[in-house]
């Protein structure tokens, strides 16, 4: 009787077919945490490579031609480690935060390119020393806090799942796992977020961040390190329940940031295509939060505005609306002589408005 093939037999019969070119059946049904298992028990290593050193040894691992991004992919991560490419985060946060706020700037300090008719607080701009005194600030906090926690966080990475092989994830997948990460990270942040509003964490933690009450691109991860450490667990839940491609996760990293970005932006620009993602918060709605400042019992969600409506902690911005009855970029002269608009960055104001929130 023809004996089982185990699984590790089956991969290194793999392995050896891949050196020797044979074409090998069904390589598919291997999944590449299987191979990686296998060789970490044959040489533990923590650094993995793709399994495989040639176009020829990933087409039959894959079982078909490769695509023109999986060939991409391959000639540029084959030879790098997983450890390096995980890092590669930290040289995508670096040009997020650097790179994405600087037409805000431009569009804040040039008002005669006009688009002052779609700042939410008109009343309130920035000088360019203020705004790159924020940049410092956030570069200081990347430099002790954010890179080094990505240095270090690496096995968790490992240890969830997140893959760096082949094949690459389709579109739909990568969208999907996308869609789930935002959902699971909005609803984690709004719990944290609303703690952080309690007496002793918005004292002891979150004043930090709304020193902003005109919020500006450079603001948006301008925090306590303790808030920046807190608020790494929400991000970190989606991926580790959904663990995908490290291609989703760059992609993850980068659109969160993105999008907290074009938040705190200070402008409700109306191109903007996160308009048209259903329940979309948007830079008006979250900054309404950082108008209202440390008394604000409303509008905790990050991303989108379903939190707030089931949890009924969005009735001061809905009353804010009401009551302007047009945008808030359209009515700000009103809103100052009513919720009596803060004018002065960097100035928590614990005086506005606590009965309408
Ligand atoms: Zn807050
Ligand atoms: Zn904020």
């Amino acid at each position: 009787m023809q004996r089982k093939q185990s699984k590790s037999q089956f991969q290194e019969s793999f392995t050896d077919s891949c050196k020797l070119k044979i074409p090998l059946r069904l390589p598919h049904l291997l999944t590449e945490r299987q191979i990686h298992h296998h060789q970490s028990s044959v040489a533990p290593q923590h650094w993995k490579m793709l399994p495989f050193t040639t176009i020829e040894e990933a087409v039959t691992f894959v079982g078909r031609n490769l695509t023109v991004a999986e060939t991409l992919w391959f000639n540029y991560s084959a030879k790098k480690s997983d450890y390096y490419l995980y890092c590669h985060n930290i040289l995508f946060l670096f040009l997020i935060f650097s790179v994405v706020p600087l037409p805000l700037v431009l569009v804040g300090l040039m008002r005669s390119l006009g688009f002052d008719k779609y700042k939410i607080q008109p009343k309130v701009s920035l000088s360019l020393s203020e705004m790159f005194q924020c940049y410092k600030d956030v570069m200081r906090m990347f430099i002790l806090v954010v890179g080094p926690l990505q240095l270090v966080s690496y096995p968790s990475i490992k240890m969830i799942g997140i893959r760096t092989g082949l094949p690459l994830p389709s579109l739909w997948e990568i969208v999907a796992q996308l869609t789930v990460y935002f959902l699971i990270e909005d609803y984690t942040n709004y719990w944290i977020h609303r703690f952080l509003h309690c007496k002793w964490g918005y004292e002891k933690i979150h004043l930090v961040h709304h020193e902003y009450t005109a919020p500006i691109g450079f603001a948006a991860p301008y925090a306590h390190w303790l808030e920046v450490l807190i608020l790494g667990v929400p991000s970190f839940l989606g991926p580790a329940i959904a663990p995908g491609h490290m291609i989703t996760f760059w992609l993850w990293i980068a659109l969160r940031q993105i999008e907290a970005i074009e938040t705190h932006s200070g402008y409700d620009f109306p191109w903007t295509p996160t308009r048209f993602f259903p329940f979309y918060g948007g830079a008006d709605y979250h900054d309404y939060h950082h108008y209202v400042g440390g008394q604000s019992q409303s509008n905790f969600a990050s991303v989108f505005t379903y939190c707030d409506y089931i949890y009924g902690t969005d009735k001061g911005y809905r009353y804010h609306k009401k009551v302007l009855k047009k945008p808030l970029v359209d009515g700000a002269d009103l809103s100052s002589s009513l919720f009596g608009l803060a004018t002065t960055p960097r100035k928590c104001d614990f005086e506005l408005t606590s009965s309408l929130v």
